[in-house]
């Protein structure tokens, strides 16, 4: 008896079925899928002509029963499922079974199979979907799947295929992804008879990384792995360095499915917020792992978008492992992390996103714990020997600390410092964190300044200036916000720059305009580049820095150390 059944018609009914094969790429994904289903540790896939003519895919899993060779090729015949409740415990990357019905119908199809309980195996033929021959053969264990003159038989589909190359580029990149979440597989792709790519399945993300994107890349990601209430969150993340105005460097997987997913693409978005460049987008290859009863991939044909049971849980475990990874790195040659970390991310989360502000859900981690002072600090303020060596270009600060060199950024650096200051005073809601002035300064506004700061009074009182309407066209500053100033600093020049950075990108929702307003105060009360420091000035800098839970970069994404070791190696944080 053999293990494949035709599925009943409401099951059938039930499976958003109705996949269609519009390119080799299509039949590349199904046939490779299967043989991950079977359990395969090595799969070679061989290509000529962009697929059209020639799509070989070998390899070494279970194989296919006699019993079941034949009634494979039927449409809704699986071993995978057998009513659509199975779907809540299913793994398998199939569980239609319509592909191999959907491809043998469309080409000529070979398929060479022998599971190790068989002395041979078994060859069968089919044209168009007709079996049109079956032999016993000799063989090694596993499948082979041959698909010959692809549309051969559906001409307008055939038409519709872009050019060999443009088609084959559509295979290597679908399989140089699958490569990456399954890590214990190795691939190898043939095109033309030249090896084009090969994974060796030793279960190093990094080898394929390094094989792909290069060593430059490579030394710029930081692991990632996670795990809260039953999903686990492993990989790779990148720094600011390795940020790209396009999304093509953010893979996501599902229990190693490649998956496309709003909601935690804007968890990703949220979580690099303040660590990458403003319109850049993080560098992330993560894999989540969670029971199959979390979330539903019977919603499309082709199983890229998914369902999730509750949206906020993985939104939330994605966003703190991303965040979490990015606060996990060493800070001017030191390692140490601190336990308060996870607070400060939680503390970060309830700030950053209002994503679910909205719903009900959301309730239930907006209550948490009170904001602290202590949040932005570490309990310790890590320990740094360092030897000040200049400052160059009155821009970056040099020290030395063990075997390497530390360029400091005295901008970069000055600004993260005082946002952390400012946004955690904003945060705690302190009435009292404004410094009075001696002399109030009186401004005058032009109209959309003056808009600018009717409509955001709140937040700019909140953010600690104190301001009253002086006439109609006029602002009186009694304070502002409670941070170390320089003493050269002109309040009065810094404001107008803040509302002029604040109007000319006006157009955000009210979380980002905090947030830019928060990062813009520090920006225009930080340091500049060019400014002299003195070294009193360079170590208040170096140890506050010390202190921060999230030191790396400015609040727009400048880096704000660049380590040269010894050794050559350089590193951005
Ligand atoms: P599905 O993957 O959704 O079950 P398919 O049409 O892709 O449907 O495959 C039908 C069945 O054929 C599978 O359920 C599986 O039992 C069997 N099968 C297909 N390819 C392979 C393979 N490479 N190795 C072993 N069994 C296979
Ligand atoms: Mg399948």
């Amino acid at each position: 008896m053999g293990n494949i059944v035709l599925l009943d018609d409401l099951t059938i009914n039930q499976i958003a079925a109705g996949e269609v094969i519009e390119r080799p790429a299509n039949v590349v994904k199904e046939l490779v899928e299967n043989s991950i289903d079977a359990g395969a540790t090595a799969i070679t896939i061989e290509i000529k002509d962009g697929g059209k003519s020639f799509i070989k895919i070998i390899d070494n899993g279970k194989g296919i029963e006699p019993d079941d060779i034949a009634i494979s090729l039927e449409r809704h015949a699986t071993s995978k499922i057998r009513k659509v409740e199975d779907l809540e415990q299913t793994y398998t990357m199939g569980f239609r079974g319509e592909a191999l019905a959907s491809i043998s119908a469309i080409s000529n199809l070979t398929m060479i199979t022998k599971t190790k309980e068989q002395d041979s195996g078994i060859k069968l033929m089919a044209s168009g979907g007709n079996i049109i021959s079956y032999e016993e053969i000799a063989c090694q264990n596993g499948t082979t799947i041959l698909v010959e003159n692809l549309f051969f038989n559906t001409p307008v589909r055939y038409k519709f295929l872009k050019q060999d190359f443009t088609e084959f580029k559509y295979i290597k990149d679908w399989v140089q992804k699958t490569a990456m979440a399954n890590l214990n597989v190795s691939f190898k792709l043939i095109n033309e008879g030249k090896i084009v790519f090969k994974s060796n399945g030793n279960g190093k993300l990094d080898d394929i990384i390094y094989l792909l994107y290069g060593k430059n890349i490579q030394s710029n990601l930081f692991d990632v792995d996670y795990e809260e209430s039953n999903i686990k969150v492993t990989g790779k993340i990148g720094n600011s360095y390795v940020a790209e105005k396009t999304r093509k460097n953010q893979i996501l997987f599902l229990n190693k499915r490649n998956i496309k997913n709003l909601v935690l693409m804007n968890s990703g978005d949220q979580a690099f917020v303040g660590s990458i460049g403003i319109g850049k987008y993080g560098f992330y290859i993560l894999n989540l792992e969670m029971p199959a009863s979390f979330y539903d991939v019977n919603v499309h044909p082709t199983k890229m978008e998914v369902r999730f049971k509750d949206e906020e849980l993985v939104y939330q475990v994605l966003y703190k492992a991303i965040k979490g990874a990015i606060l996990n790195k060493s800070f001017l040659g030191n390692e140490e992390t601190s336990s308060k970390q996870e607070n400060y991310v939680s503390d970060e989360y309830k700030f950053t996103t209002d994503y679910f502000e909205n719903k009900k859900l959301g309730t239930k981690i907006v209550e948490n714990e009170k904001y602290s002072n202590e949040l932005i600090k570490r309990e310790n303020k890590r320990n740094v020997d360092y030897k000040f060596i200049g400052i160059s270009f009155k821009t970056y600060i040099i020290v030395e600390i063990d075997n390497e060199i530390h360029l400091i950024d005295q901008h970069a650096a000055h600004e993260r410092l005082l946002y952390e200051q400012i946004k955690n005073n904003y945060k705690n809601n302190i009435h009292s964190n404004s410094q009075m002035l001696l002399l109030p300064e009186v401004i005058d506004l032009q109209h959309n300044e003056m808009d600018f700061v009717r409509n955001n009074l709140d937040l700019i009182k909140k953010i600690g200036y104190d301001i009253e309407f002086f006439g109609d066209n006029s602002i009186k500053i009694n304070g502002t916000p409670d941070i170390e100033y320089r003493s050269k600093t002109n309040i009065k020049n810094m404001f107008l720059d803040i509302l002029d950075e604040m109007i000319t990108n006006s157009k955000s929702p009210i979380k980002d305009i905090e947030e830019r307003f928060i990062a813009t105060v520090a920006c225009k009360a930080a340091v500049k580049a060019g400014m002299d420091l003195t070294k009193q000035e360079v170590d208040y800098l170096i140890q506050n820095l010390l202190t921060l839970q999230n030191p790396y970069t400015c609040p727009h994404g400048r880096p704000t150390t660049v380590k040269f070791a010894k050794n050559g190696d350089i590193t951005i944080q």
